[in-house]
């Protein structure tokens, strides 16, 4: 490591500039840890930056100070500045640059010490420091870590910096329902909403809050689009760009789908394959020991969790969709139990 933790207290000790950036296409876990940290490190004087590579789901909009975010393909000169002369970069819920797009070469030679906090395999080793666990059921839990037991500055989780932690743990543990859900996480969010975070409130921003129309598309897709393999106790939801279109589909509005896909009775892996204007994304989540951080990793330029991976591809949907059924003999023992 090329920074020490004593030499990163000291950078921390003093008012400094900031910048906090996550993965693009920010989800609740990415947009709660920035803005916990943003919350936690304005209260110790810095002059701090949040910049998200993309937009983000307007379900995150009412997360505490979000107005202060910038997103860098709106105001990518004012974005790049920052970056420049910011001392310390923190760098939340992703570990390779590719996650953040162009931000990504911006950050790699940028001059300030990046602080990597992060829960994800394989990390790529661009960070000069790192709070980095594969078994933390979000980075939000990390952070939560890094203020109280590496910080050890409990005081300063504020009901702002409880509500964003609470809001990542929530959304990252599929509302305390994934194995990563540990006895640990559990006191966690409990001394969190003792902080003021309103769990009832909160789920309900981020979970109740369908347009008609994004409810509908909902209903088609599962009625409609819904393909069942038995043989491989697989499931498929394929999205054309069209159906975006037709339900004015928005970002964050396909989120959630592919885990209702997973939901039938023996099903061990779910795919949702949806055509992206500049290419086709993959989402994938299984059960148990499935892995479908391989699947992405091997065949889709992705990765992500054992239960939870992504990837994409350049070619045309019908052959992504060919090749990921064209793959599932491979894995029809781990499928087929
Ligand atoms: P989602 O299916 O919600 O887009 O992504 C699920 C998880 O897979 C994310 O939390 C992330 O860890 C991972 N993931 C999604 N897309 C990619 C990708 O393109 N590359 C990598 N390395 N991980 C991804
Ligand atoms: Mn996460």
């Amino acid at each position: 490591m090329m920074l020490e933790l004593t030499s990163l207290k000291e950078l921390l000790a003093q008012p400094g500039r900031i910048v906090i950036t996550t993965h693009h296409k920010p989800d609740g876990d990415a947009m709660g840890s920035s803005l916990a940290l943003y919350n936690y490190l304005v209260q110790k004087g810095h002059h701090v930056r949040v910049i998200s590579p993309t937009d983000y789901p307007v379900f995150l909009h009412w997360l505490p100070n979000n107005p202060e975010v910038i997103i860098f393909t709106e105001k990518p000169e004012e974005s790049r500045i920052h970056v420049n002369e910011a001392d310390l970069i923190f760098c939340l819920d992703f570990n390779s640059l590719s996650r953040i797009n162009e931000l990504g070469d911006i950050v790699r030679e940028a001059r300030g010490k990046k602080v990597m906090i992060d829960h994800h395999l394989e990390p790529e080793g661009f960070d000069d420091f790192r709070h980095w666990s594969i078994n933390a059921c979000a980075t939000a839990q990390l952070v939560y870590d890094f203020i109280v037991n590496i910080m050890h500055e409990p005081e300063l989780i504020n009901k702002d910096v409880a509500t964003c932690l609470y809001t990542g743990i929530m959304t990252d543990s599929g509302s305390f329902r994934f194995p990563t859900t540990t006895p640990e996480v559990h006191r966690i969010t409990a001394e969190l909403i003792t902080k003021g975070a309103e769990n009832a409130k909160i789920h309900q921003l981020v979970y109740d809050n369908f347009s008609e129309e994004r409810l509908r598309f909902l209903g088609y897709c599962l009625l409609n689009k819904l393909e069942v393999l038995p043989e491989f106790n697989t499931s498929i939801i394929v999205v054309t760009q069209a159906e975006l279109r037709h339900y004015h589909i928005t970002t964050g509005d396909t989120e959630g789908l592919v885990n209702y896909a997973l939901t039938i009775n023996g099903i061990k892996l779910a795919a949702l394959i949806i055509e992206r204007a500049d290419r086709v994304k993959l989402s994938l989540r299984s059960t148990g020991d499935f892995p479908a951080n391989e699947i992405c990793k091997k065949y889709f330029s992705g990765g992500g969790h054992r239960n939870a991976a992504g990837g994409q591809s350049e070619e045309r949907l019908d052959k992504v969709v060919a090749r990921f059924k064209e793959i599932l003999p491979e894995y029809k023992s781990l499928l087929i139990v």
